[in-house]
């Protein structure tokens, strides 16, 4: 069998990236580089009906990694498999009805919908680009109302535009333009973020009753720990373009490995189970992340580290038991 023949078997991840990187060529820098890592051998495997939290402080490679899993950026080294085949051996038109499989919700439902659509033209938007999963006319406006229904809106909202709605509806919107497609899998990028406390607990959980019922999976990008504590399944901690440590989310907020995510988890209080434990202190990040055209040799986090010695300069972690890390903190003893 052809190794990309796309299995219908519902074992097989939706999602499996292996060696993933991605390089981008930007003006040289003072010491003269000019080849930007922003991916760098990225492993990430995605189960369907299940939740991916993507962490990690800007310029991790978030958002780089988002748009390679969108197939809206073309990794130069690794394969991604979706549903078992390798998209980016596809093109033209195949390629674009393999995208439909992938959506995206955005941070800013204020940014995100065009104010001068109703809300069922934005919803109905993408089946012009993708006709494989457009209604006949005639069900089109009853596809609409199911949708709006889904995402808890009314009927009567269909002819509204973006600046009749609330911030949470406005984002109930932009979830529905993305199911409008069918996907099978939802990228949100901060999606509550711009949203007041009480509305974000009512998106996380309209978005938690859509995977129930569709089994649509997630890849949860956010700075929040806490939200990512309550709506990840597994989580993947990224830095300077790799991912430092990935386990069940309550592996790792419970029991995290990698010093880099205790710190992540003591700058959010609520969460730390691990920085007071560790040093009887809050663990507080030094400096910046380093420019992804300069990363430091060795372990990449190192120069950040309290942990740091001489060999995490030298070579580049292994990951063992989820951690990439020289000195992984201990693990509670059960
Ligand atoms: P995050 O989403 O975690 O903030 P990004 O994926 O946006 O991180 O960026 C990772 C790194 O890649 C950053 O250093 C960013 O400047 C760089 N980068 C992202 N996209 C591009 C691009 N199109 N061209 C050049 N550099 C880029």
């Amino acid at each position: 069998m052809s190794s990309n023949t796309a299995p219908e078997n519902e074992n097989v991840p939706v999602i499996e990236a292996r060696g993933v990187s991605r390089t981008f060529h930007v003006p040289r820098n003072k010491a003269g580089r000019n080849r930007l890592r922003a991916l760098d051998g990225i492993d990430l495997t995605l189960g369907r009906g299940e939740t991916l939290g993507l962490v990690g402080e800007s310029g991790c490679g978030k958002s780089t990694l988002a748009r390679v899993l969108l197939m809206l950026e073309r990794p130069d080294a690794g394969t991604l498999r979706f549903d078992g085949r390798d998209p980016f051996t596809l093109k033209g038109k195949e390629l674009l009805a393999w995208r439909r499989r992938v959506q995206m919700v955005f941070q800013d439902p204020f940014a995100s919908l065009n104010p001068r659509m109703t809300a069922a033209e934005i919803i109905a938007e993408p089946w012009r680009t993708h006709r494989d999963v457009q209604p006949t006319k005639k069900d089109r406006r009853a596809r609409v109302r199911e949708l709006l229904d889904l995402v808890g809106l009314r009927e009567g909202d269909a002819g509204r535009y973006p600046q009749e709605f609330s911030g949470g509806q406005r984002q109930r919107i932009g979830i529905a333009r993305a199911l409008a497609l069918e996907p099978e899998v939802i990228v949100c990028d901060e999606p509550v973020s711009a949203l007041d406390l009480s509305v974000q607990a009512q998106v996380l959980n309209l978005l938690d009753e859509l995977q129930r019922d569709l089994g649509v999976s997630y890849v949860f990008i956010s700075h929040d720990l806490s939200v990512v504590r309550h709506v990840a399944d597994r989580v993947a901690v990224m830095y300077l373009g790799r991912i430092v440590e990935s386990g069940t989310a309550e592996e790792v907020f419970e029991h995290p490995r990698h010093p880099y995510t205790a710190a992540l988890l003591s700058a959010a209080p609520e969460l730390d189970p691990s920085g007071e434990r560790e040093r009887g202190e809050r663990i507080l990040l030094k400096g910046e992340v380093p420019s992804p055209l300069d990363p430091p040799s060795g372990c990449r986090f190192r120069t950040r580290c309290w942990k740091a010695r001489d060999i995490c300069a030298e070579e580049a972690p292994r990951t063992e038991h989820g951690a990439a890390c020289h000195f992984p903190l201990e693990t509670a003893v059960a």
